[in-house]
């Protein structure tokens, strides 16, 4: 019956795992991972999330229904707050549905879903994706008959933002076209707009009338100040560009296993963020029928208690601290002990999980066959593979390729 299946090539980050796994050379690094791990290279259960677990168990009233249809009502509400800050008056004015989500990737699919479905296409279905982006977004969208297009967004010659390139296409794009925009902390980049440069760019996506789809997988993550990441959000939902935001708890809180995110949809009135939810709500019955119970109960206990939320904000400091530590400590290593040719700012200037060096394929092909350092070829290396243990090694390894 399934002869006519063609094999699928594997994931290439999985693939790179796999490698990282079989090679016995003690001093090899797994620069692809893109999860948290800390100065021992482990996996990070933050304490806040430790105890809230303990609280959840011996909780008497514990019971395992299924949650409503559009998941958890103390998680959305509270997690809503958290993307658009508890003053929002869009909040205030009942204008934003919040539907909980298999964490991030249900919330870009919920969304692609939703706008393939709701969207008032000008032209085609397309949505335009930066270029790079998460290559996930790709599949997402096609999966839901929305043709990907991308819009420049990464300049190679100065390791940073393409601006007037992204700019001009935001220019000549069709108008109402859909952009996804990471809200902070671009993946695989690490390259975001300043705020000014978001300004301008909500100003061009108002005056053509386009719909920001905003994916943010690291709010805190990024800087360790959940306020400061959702700048852009908020901004944008102060001068009413038309909106939605995807959330995931996966990075902020540890729990990527658990699946806990929300999609966020910003409507003109409270009538119409009604009749959204209602359709949001028939789309993920068919999908899912109900979010899963456990993860949205953890954030639930965390985001509305001041005390456990003030825990959390601590965890998280520490995982974008030692990540921040880590960028000095590397661009140190390169400017001032190996004096590594180049300029290495970028290090120290971009943010989130993720770095994007600047070196060619065959440099990063090269770290791995000779140094037994794992990365992706684009030459994006996850900053929480590094740790006072291997960055000397990293950083020597790194000198080399880069000399030839
Ligand atoms: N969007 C971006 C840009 C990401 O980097 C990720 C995580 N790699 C996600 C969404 C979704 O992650 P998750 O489904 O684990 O929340």
């Amino acid at each position: 019956t399934w002869d006519s299946v063609p094999l699928a090539p594997p994931d290439s980050i999985f693939k790179l795992t796999a490698a990282y796994k079989e090679d016995t050379f003690p001093q090899k690094i797994n620069l692809g991972v893109g999860a948290y791990r800390d100065d021992d290279n482990k996996p990070w259960v933050l304490p806040v999330v430790k105890k809230v677990t303990d609280m959840l168990l011996h909780d008497p009233a514990l019971e395992h229904e299924y949650l409503p249809i559009t998941g958890l009502p103390e998680f959305t509400a509270a997690a809503a707050r958290l993307m658009f800050g508890a003053d929002s008056p869009a909040l205030a004015e009942g204008r934003v549905t919040s539907v909980q989500t298999i964490s991030g990737t249900g919330a870009n699919h919920l969304g692609a879903l939703f706008l393939s479905k709701f969207y008032g296409w000008y032209e085609g279905k397309e949505v335009y994706l930066s270029d790079p982006t998460w290559v996930n977004h790709f599949a997402i969208f096609r999966n839901v008959g929305v043709e990907p297009r991308t819009y420049p967004y990464y300049d190679a010659n100065t390791i940073g933002l393409a601006f007037s390139a992204f700019i001009e296409t935001l220019q000549t794009a069709p108008p109402r076209s859909v952009f996804l925009l990471h809200a902070c902390a671009h993946n695989p980049t690490g390259v975001d707009p300043t705020r000014e440069q978001w300004s301008q760019i909500a100003d061009v996506i108002l005056a053509k009338g386009h719909y920001t789809f905003f994916d943010c997988a690291y709010q805190g993550f990024a800087s360790g100040d959940l306020e400061g990441d959702a700048w852009a959000v908020r901004e944008f939902v102060r001068r009413n560009v038309p909106m939605l935001v995807c959330q995931s708890f996966a990075k902020n809180a540890g729990l990527y296993g658990e699946r806990v995110g929300a999609l966020h949809v910003v409507a003109p009135s409270a009538s119409a963020a009604t009749r959204v939810k209602t359709q949001l709500s028939v789309l993920q019955r068919s999908e899912i029928s109900n979010p899963p119970a456990h993860g949205a109960r953890l954030m639930a206990l965390i985001l509305n208690n001041p005390e456990l939320f003030e825990e959390w904000k601590r965890d998280i400091r520490t995982m974008a601290g030692r990540i921040i530590a880590m960028r000095q400590e590397l661009h140190g290593l390169l400017t001032d002990k190996y004096k590594t040719p180049g300029n290495w700012d970028h290090i120290v200037n971009q943010i989130g999980m993720f770095s994007f060096t600047g070196i060619r394929a065959e440099q990063s092909q090269a770290l791995t066959e000779k140094a037994h350092i794992y990365l992706t070829t684009n030459g994006r290396i996850s900053m929480a593979g590094l740790n006072s243990h291997n960055i000397e090694y990293f950083a020597e390894s790194l000198d080399k390729v880069v000399r030839g």
